[in-house]
């Protein structure tokens, strides 16, 4: 089904509370390392996307699990200051998910991940109860991979979310656990939308050409896949057309959580009415204030906002 002007959106997804080091070249033990900067930042993909859902507009509510601890209180607050209804954000007694990421001069990462409270969340598959969803017409996955339990359910959770009358997307995420498509095959049957970058687009489908492997995922159920594509910008993939949008030009400064922002983006243009075409513009516009930041959500603004700066931005050859 075409996802067009959803009302809201509900998204299940992991909540991590990122620490950036940077510069750091080399790792040696025993040793001290002298760095510019250890700086605090928001991430997971279910709280960033949420994040920039509720920053462009969107009434949205997060399914997820943090700890009852500083980190959670922090990340609680930075979500509800975007808007984001927590109302469905569970409290364990295990620690917040957290990642120590050390980045080095060119931007490669070195990340230690401890999934503390992801690891108890989604024991048992979403209950779409009326309360849950009420006021929202659209379920979003945000990387069912993150989160060792919802995995197991995720295929089951889009029925459901189906089964409520939500229009559902899904991203995909990185599978460290190299399970791909025996995982995700399963959720392609109830997915509108799927997002995912071409790496893990060519991992889910076995093939190199990541169009090819786009009209695969299509092939397996999905109704329409959205590639994200680096500085290459996206390409949709639906039933009627195959369009490819360039990224705009801007000087990447850090990537991370850039996938997510476009995703949030991508669904708030379509809150709005806009076609898939002018989605995948405004996801790339979104992408490209986030890359400009240090930390995948300090550099969004407002719908009104990203669509000023657009008039200004340019676009890649
Ligand atoms: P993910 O973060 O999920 O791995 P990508 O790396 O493809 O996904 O990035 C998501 C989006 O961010 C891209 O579709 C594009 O819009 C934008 N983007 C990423 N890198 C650049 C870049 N170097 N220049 C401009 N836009 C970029």
């Amino acid at each position: 089904m075409a996802v067009e002007a959803l009302s809201g959106v509900l998204s299940a997804g992991n909540i991590v509370f990122d620490i950036l080091v940077r510069p750091v070249e080399r790792i040696a033990w025993n040793t001290t390392t002298w760095v510019d900067s250890i700086e605090r930042h928001m991430g997971g993909n279910g709280a960033s996307t949420c994040y920039a859902l509720g920053k462009l507009g969107v009434p949205v509510r997060l399914i997820g699990m943090v700890g009852r601890d500083a980190f959670g209180d922090e990340l609680l607050a930075r979500l509800a200051s975007a808007g984001v209804d927590l109302g469905a954000v569970s409290r364990s007694r295990g620690p917040t998910a957290t990642t120590v990421a050390l980045v080095n001069s060119q931007g490669d990462r070195f990340l230690l991940h401890r999934f503390g409270a992801s690891a108890e969340a989604f024991t048992e598959p979403v209950e779409f109860s009326p309360a849950l969803r009420e006021g929202l017409s659209h379920f979003h996955l945000a990387n069912a991979f993150a989160l060792p339990q919802l995995r197991r359910q995720a295929a089951e959770v889009l029925r459901r979310a189906r089964a409520a009358s939500l229009t559902t997307s899904v991203d995909t995420g990185w599978d460290a656990q190299g399970r791909w498509l025996e995982d995700v095959g399963p959720c392609l049957p109830h997915t509108d939308l799927l997002f995912a970058n071409q790496d893990e687009a060519c991992r889910l489908s076995g093939l190199e050409d990541p169009g090819a492997a786009a009209r695969r995922l299509r092939q397996l159920g999905a109704a329409s896949v959205v590639l994200k594509l680096g500085g290459g910008g996206c390409a949709v993939f639906t039933a009627e057309a195959e369009l490819r949008v360039p990224a705009f030009e801007v000087q990447a400064v850090d990537t991370t959580g850039a996938g997510d922002c476009f995703v949030g983006a991508f669904l708030a243009a379509l809150h709005r009415g806009r076609s898939y075409e002018e989605a995948a513009r405004f996801a790339n516009a979104v992408a490209a204030l986030s890359i400009q930041h240090l930390g995948g959500t300090a550099g969004l603004r407002s719908y009104e906002e990203t669509l000023a700066w657009m008039e200004r931005a340019r676009v890649r050859a």
